[in-house]
């Protein structure tokens, strides 16, 4: 996986140390000699992941990552902090900036590539995910990911490990409304994953009776807790074990001793990605519907109904399928508008668009082509099908009156039907369309509130 790595130290010759190391990687590595100069290019050339000193004069690494974490714009980028010692009051001070992880000088290649891989890879991710988000949202579902304490309650956690104060230590990371399990046989922690939906998972990967890797890999290969986080508890001495659970897709890995501080900034992080994952989704998913939605009746737009009917005009089986067009308008909204208000048109347009919505049978479509018009479209029917369905349309709008806020509490309108019947498997959906149009222009004429079938 190749990225753009900034390295940022203020001695020189340590920043040409990981220069080396990464470039005979194939990183693409650019580099800075102090936080100012770092926050600069973060923002002129956006690098995939940072590398960031500790201590530096001015502008120490604490602060730089501070900054990158309050920014929205580069809130997910990933710092990866290099600290000379192995202090632990400094990794908490890190977390609590906001880094993604450590390195301790000399940096060794293995953790330094481990590192890199497993944070390149979330990253990859959620640029895949942001590329495709309208700004707005995305700028919302940001300032949800920084409000980061409320991802510790009401979890549901899982701890696979046979340690119990490991297990209790895990559990007060989260508050009296999560609910933890904790088991020992990985074989019964899978089975328990898929009944749950945990919204994060411990596995240490000292179990001596089954293969803690083994449970990994399975979590990651199942759609159901393909996205949960998976945090591996791991003894100092094995960083093979490591390196094989990162590449498995565990998202990152806490040493032994816990510690408390350290565990719960991890679980954070994890967490914050979770979240910021699923946001995403669900935002792109309501994209897509609102790309294809009308938003005041919820039913199909035109955009989506005139692809839909292309498609249907060129699927090979259409010879049998019969499109049935039904083009119906309301009568005289305009009065409804100017005797009672646009709110009230409102109401109408919905109503009538939920009476559309129970007439139409599961494999049919109805749609709102824009204002007062809307449009079914009917699969597999016949003439007689159609007309029927056209009816109990008109039928059920005029004999039951609309709640409204009019003196009355209720207003009757009625509308005029048009229907076309494919002609031919040549017949473009342009033509036809129009030929619904005209049918229904000969009800209107005809003094509305009728159904009319084109010839
Ligand atoms: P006809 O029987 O000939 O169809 O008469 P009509 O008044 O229904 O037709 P016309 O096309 O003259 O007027 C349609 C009206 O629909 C005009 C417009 O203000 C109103 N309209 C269109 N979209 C909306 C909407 O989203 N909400 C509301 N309240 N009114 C809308
Ligand atoms: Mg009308
Ligand atoms: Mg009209």
């Amino acid at each position: 996986m190749s990225a753009r790595v900034l390295v940022v130290d203020d001695i020189p010759v340590n920043v040409r140390l990981l220069e080396a190391k990464l470039s005979a990687e194939y990183y693409d590595v650019i580099t800075a000699n102090s936080g100012a100069e770092a926050l600069e290019i973060i923002k002129s050339e956006p690098p995939d992941i940072v590398l960031l000193d500790v201590m530096m004069p001015e502008m120490d690494g604490f602060e730089v990552c501070r900054r990158i974490k309050a920014d929205p714009a580069t809130a997910l980028l990933p710092v990866i902090m290099v600290t000379a010692l192995n202090e632990q009051s400094d990794r908490v001070t890190g977390l609590e900036a906001g880094a993604d992880d450590f390195l301790t000088k000399p940096v060794r290649d293995l953790a330094l590539f481990a590192r890199l891989r497993s944070l390149l890879r979330v990253k990859m991710l959620l640029d895949e995910l942001r590329l495709r988000e309208e700004t707005s949202r995305q700028m919302n579902t940001l300032r949800d990911v920084e409000n980061r304490d409320d991802l510790l309650h009401g979890q549901r956690v899982l701890f696979v490990g046979e340690e119990s104060t490991e297990g209790d230590l895990i559990a007060s990371i989260f508050d009296d409304s999560s609910h933890v399990d904790k088991l020992s046989d990985s074989r019964e922690a899978m089975k328990k994953a898929l009944e749950q939906s945990y919204d994060i998972v411990f596995v240490s990967l000292s179990l001596s009776g089954s293969d803690p890797l083994r449970l990994c890999s399975q979590l990651r290969s199942h759609t159901e807790t393909r996205h949960t986080p998976i945090l591996v508890i791991v003894d100092n001495c094995e960083p093979e074990q490591v390196t094989k659970a990162l590449d498995l897709g565990v998202s990152d890995y806490i040493m032994r001793p816990l510690d408390f501080s350290e565990a719960r900034a991890r679980a954070l992080t994890q967490s914050s990605y979770r979240r910021y994952h699923e946001e995403m989704r669900s935002a792109l998913e309501k994209s897509v519907d609102m790309a294809f939605t009308d938003g005041l009746t919820g039913l199909y737009n035109r955009r989506y109904v005139t692809r839909h009917l292309a498609g249907l005009a060129k699927d090979p089986s259409a010879e049998d399928r019969n499109i049935a067009l039904i083009m119906v308008d309301i009568d005289h909204f305009k009065k409804v508008n100017d005797s009672y208000g646009h709110d009230v048109g409102d109401e109408v347009l919905k109503e009538i668009s939920a009476r559309l919505q129970l007439v139409v049978r599961g494999q049919d479509l109805a749609s709102r082509l824009g204002g007062e018009e809307f449009l079914i479209v009917m699969t597999n029917a016949t003439q007689e099908n159609a007309q029927s369905v056209a009816e109990r349309i008109r039928d059920d709008i005029a004999s039951v009156p609309i709640k409204a806020a009019t003196p009355e509490g209720t207003i009757t309108v009625t509308v005029s039907v048009g229907v076309a019947m494919r002609e031919s498997t040549s017949e473009l959906p342009d033509r036809q369309l129009k030929r619904a149009d005209e049918a229904l222009y000969e009800a209107k004429r005809g003094g509305r509130d009728c159904v009319v079938i084109a010839a």
